[in-house]
């Protein structure tokens, strides 16, 4: 079902991550997912279909045909609502280090006004969705993360580090205290547990003028906040970062902006005036 969004609520939406059928997990057209971020208000949007960098040859999943068609389709929704909000030309690099090149080429052929960089699997973990539920699988799992999201960073040839407790959504926290089962309290538990990677994380993409993404789907998948999380983003502002982009990540019309009105608030919350989408790469800052 549709989430509505008052109209009170409407000041300031932006929508820079979402996903049409033009990624394997999508299941709307472009135009369609357009739409409806034209009808909710949305005043900035962008689709950023995925590139699963590690799946290349091995998914059945065609990526060059459907990265071939997000120029087309950008230049269409912006035909049919781009005097209706500022509509960028974007994709979602997951895992670009495992193989390096083939990201590189991508990022070279395309003149993306931005790139969302993500984490999405480890070495020895391919789906989240199917990690065993051992302390030893649990702890490694959770390093390799890290230590991926670290490597990414610092290869760091894209605009907004995506979702960084995505992981939360799937395992427990083993912290000195215990094990921490209850979803809503995992992104906190892994942010004291972990606190000298994710500075080192969040250091790094304050060098490198990346920004830290609020992703809104955290609130639907029971985190109880944004990933990252509120002590993820406290941080990335404690240590000098200014930039946040929010965005839904539906992967359907019906999650279009979906509690992105919770998430600035948040933000705001937290401290920061303003948010931020890209341009042709650079920062563009909007009050909130
Ligand atoms: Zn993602
Ligand atoms: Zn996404």
């Amino acid at each position: 079902m549709c989430k509505m969004i008052k109209e009170s609520e409407q000041k300031l939406l932006v929508d820079i991550h979402s996903h049409s059928n033009l990624s394997h997990d999508g299941s709307d057209e472009p135009i369609e997912m357009a739409r409806r971020a034209a009808e909710l208000g949305v005043s900035h949007y962008a689709l950023t279909d995925h590139i699963e960098v590690d799946e290349f040859g091995l998914s059945e999943w065609d990526y060059f045909a459907a990265i071939a068609k997000f120029k087309p389709a950008c230049e269409e929704i912006r035909s049919k609502f781009g005097d209706k909000m500022k509509i960028y030309f974007a994709a979602e690099i997951g895992q670009a280090l495992y193989d390096l090149p083939a990201a590189e080429k991508i990022l070279s052929e395309n003149d993306y006004d931005f790139v969302i960089g993500s984490v999405h699997r480890t070495e020895h973990y391919e789906h989240m969705s199917k990690i065993p539920d051992t302390e030893f699988d649990r702890k490694r799992v959770i390093k390799e993360y890290f230590d991926e999201m670290l490597a990414l960073a610092e290869w760091g040839k894209f605009s907004t580090l995506a979702h960084m407790t995505f992981l939360m959504r799937f395992v427990n926290i083993d912290t000195p205290a215990g094990l921490v089962c209850d979803k809503e309290k995992r992104t906190e538990a892994a942010f004291d547990t972990y606190k000298p990677i994710i500075d080192k994380i969040l250091e790094t993409i304050i060098k490198k003028d990346i920004a830290l993404e609020a992703n809104s789907s955290g609130y639907r998948r029971g985190l109880g906040g944004p990933m990252a999380g509120a002590p993820f983003i406290r941080r990335y502002r404690e240590l000098g970062g200014k930039m946040i982009t929010v965005g839904s990540d539906a992967h359907e019309v019906c999650d279009v902006a979906a509690d992105i009105p919770k998430c600035i608030e948040l933000v705001k919350e937290l401290g920061f005036g303003e948010i931020c989408v890209f341009e042709k790469k650079e920062p563009v800052f909007l009050k909130i």
